[in-house]
């Protein structure tokens, strides 16, 4: 698929309004939840960017609560170029592997300092949408963590239509679990909820629509704004609810040994393959095959793939629970 999805020219609103470069805070002074939505955690993907250009545009402040709106990796941001959008995934390496304090104090490269930066208001979020997009074209994905809680929180937002239950990544933690948002006893106890969202391939205009959708959907869900509210300032962002939503529970991925990692298809995502066993792929001429019957296939790509990247994750599917 070609990378038709241009590249927001953020300018004066790359500054913030916080003195920390790209975080937006708007606080209505009324009691409400506090609601984070971030976007280019990872450089490449414009989705985000454009969603929060236009809500910032559109002078949509909130009702209750705060918002706060932060474009997180602008350094790998400013990289960006459509002929080569992989390289403008992160500067010196993945931001979404940082979430530790251990990783954080250790100050090694630009996106740990970026994340020690971010997490203050990361840690003062009462509820987090991380957008983001993919390597390949696919369907949606609402990547929620194990919580039941935050099922329930994907299903409330009515959509995408497929959500999937994962404990993140050996190589580090995402912003997503990071803090009290990968603290069961905060989720039960005090509401903090998060999803990550795939909104897409990165060049497909269909990302923007998709991560302006969660965008209002999570305003109104949270009741930082009201929906007449985001329809009036953002008019034909919501889009229909899912018809149905199922969740897929991740219990695998194959992490690449380095470079030479193969598949036997050109697999999309939310392939279904039916029999356990089955070769998928070669990593290093050593067979990559599914682990039980009926395994979805979760966003498999191997153009990133070197030592200890993920290059695609196994599922096993059921309808999700609100
Ligand atoms: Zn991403």
């Amino acid at each position: 698929m070609d990378f038709t999805l241009e590249k927001p020219a953020l300018g004066a609103l790359a500054q913030g309004n916080t003195g920390t470069p790209g975080v937006w805070r708007f606080d209505s002074g009324v009691p409400g939840r506090h609601v984070l939505i971030s976007a280019l955690v990872h450089g490449n993907e414009l989705c985000g960017a454009w969603a929060l250009k236009g809500i910032l545009e559109s002078g949509l402040r909130p009702k209750r609560g705060r918002l706060t709106l932060a474009f997180c990796n602008l350094d790998a941001f400013d990289r960006f170029d459509a002929a080569n959008h992989d390289a403008s995934r992160f500067v010196e390496e993945d931001m979404n592997r940082q979430w530790s304090a251990e990783r954080m104090a250790d100050a090694r490269s630009l996106e740990r300092r970026r994340a020690r930066a971010l997490a203050p208001f990361v840690d003062e979020a009462d509820w987090l949408l991380d957008l983001h997009s993919m390597h390949e074209p696919g369907l949606p994905l609402a990547l929620t963590g194990l919580s039941p809680l935050n099922e329930a929180f994907a299903v409330a937002l009515g959509a995408p239509e497929t959500l999937v239950a994962d404990a993140g990544h050996k190589d580090g933690v995402r912003m997503r679990d990071y803090g009290r948002f990968g603290d069961p006893a905060a989720i039960a106890d005090q509401g903090v909820r998060s999803v990550l969202v795939e909104c897409g391939f990165h060049g497909d205009p269909a990302s923007r629509t998709v991560a302006q959708d969660q965008c209002v959907r999570l305003l109104a869900l949270s009741g930082v704004a009201d929906a007449t509210d985001c329809e009036a300032a953002l008019p034909g962002w919501r889009q229909a609810d899912a018809p149905r939503q199922w969740l897929l529970e991740v219990t695998g991925g194959v992490v690449a040994t380095g470079h030479d990692v193969q598949f036997t298809e050109p697999f999309q995502g939310l392939e279904v393959i039916g029999a356990a066993g089955t070769v998928i792929g070669h990593d290093a001429g050593v067979p990559i095959t599914t682990p039980y019957d009926d395994c979805v296939l979760v966003m498999p790509s191997v153009r990133q793939a070197r030592a200890g990247v993920t290059v695609v994750r196994f599922a096993r599917r059921r309808p999700a629970v609100g």
